[in-house]
């Protein structure tokens, strides 16, 4: 049996909900999952915003940002996960650009002089009905006396079918603050950075559906832990998994989809497949 995990973020829960193995590897057995670019692009726009969150109002212009991120760029640059990337020149300069596109974008959403802003980075950590609950609110804002809950996205928009996973996460986040303070938040809203807002109300009928759903995760997690198993969720994801080469399900689904061609060619785990190619005179070349 394996130990269920002390808190469930919902970074945690979106994994196991995406893939149990992947899940079991990287939240049970430890594995190292390396940040890829686009994750490290927004930590490093995130970090630059909670900086720039933190002067007061007045001083929070895009000089003021330029210089944050100037000053942020060279313990960023140590880090590890930014080092395995291995950018030449070019690279880590378009690296930075992307990085302070996200930055800048957010003046395109909101004047960030004019935000009350309360809190940033801020850990919560409390229960959500049987689930022992932690994560990290990028911001916390007063507007109009109410409280205003933010979560930074550096990433492209979904489309509205896949919109309500990430409205999921930051109404848990809502239901957090409301079980940790007392107040229940007004809005809740995710900030595309450079893109739009999506600003939702927050009602107790909503934040209770948010725990119903996160408390089904925990007992399917639960039952996974019980009976050690994590079963393999194929999707075209795999061509993203780290843990490819542990899951001869993954490889399997890669595979299948490079033959029938439905794995995108900047998957990173494209396979150099031995495919044969039959040419007969007269038709067309077919892949065996
Ligand atoms: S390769 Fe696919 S099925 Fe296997 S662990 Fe990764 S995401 Fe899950």
């Amino acid at each position: 049996m394996t130990d269920l995990p002390q808190y469930l973020s919902p970074s945690s829960a979106a994994a196991f909900e995406g893939c149990p193995r992947r899940w079991r590897f990287k939240y049970v057995d430890r594995l190292p999952e390396p940040s890829g670019q686009a994750a490290l692009v927004g930590s490093f726009a995130h970090r630059v915003l909670e900086l720039l969150c933190e002067l007061p109002n007045a001083d929070r212009t895009l000089d003021a940002a330029k210089r944050l991120a100037r000053d942020a760029w060279p313990e960023f640059e140590q880090d590890d996960d930014y080092a395995t990337l291995d950018l030449d020149d070019d690279a880590a300069r378009a690296f930075r650009w992307q990085a302070w596109l996200a930055v800048a974008g957010l003046w395109e959403l909101e004047d960030p002089a004019a935000v009350d802003v309360v809190s940033t980075e801020q850990k919560v950590q409390t229960d959500l009905g049987p689930v022992p609950f932690v994560g990290i609110v990028d911001r916390v804002d007063r507007r109009d006396g109410k409280l205003v809950v933010s979560d930074y996205k550096s990433g492209t928009l979904p489309g509205s079918r896949w919109r309500a996973d990430k409205i999921q996460q930051v109404m848990l986040y809502a239901a957090a603050l409301h079980s940790s303070t007392g107040e229940l938040p007004d809005r809740a809203r995710l900030l595309y950075l450079g893109q739009r807002i999506l600003d939702i109300r927050v009602t107790e009928r909503r934040v209770e559906d948010a725990i119903e759903h996160l408390s089904g995760t925990w007992r399917r997690i639960g039952e996974a832990c019980a009976d050690e198993a994590f079963e393999p969720r194929t999707t075209v994801l795999c061509g993203w998994c780290p843990f490819l080469d542990r899951c001869p399900d993954g490889r399997a689904e890669i595979e299948r989809r490079q033959r029938a061609g439905t794995l995108p060619a900047h998957a990173p785990a494209a396979i150099d497949l031995d495919i044969e190619v039959e040419v007969e005179v007269g038709t067309a070349a077919r892949v065996a």
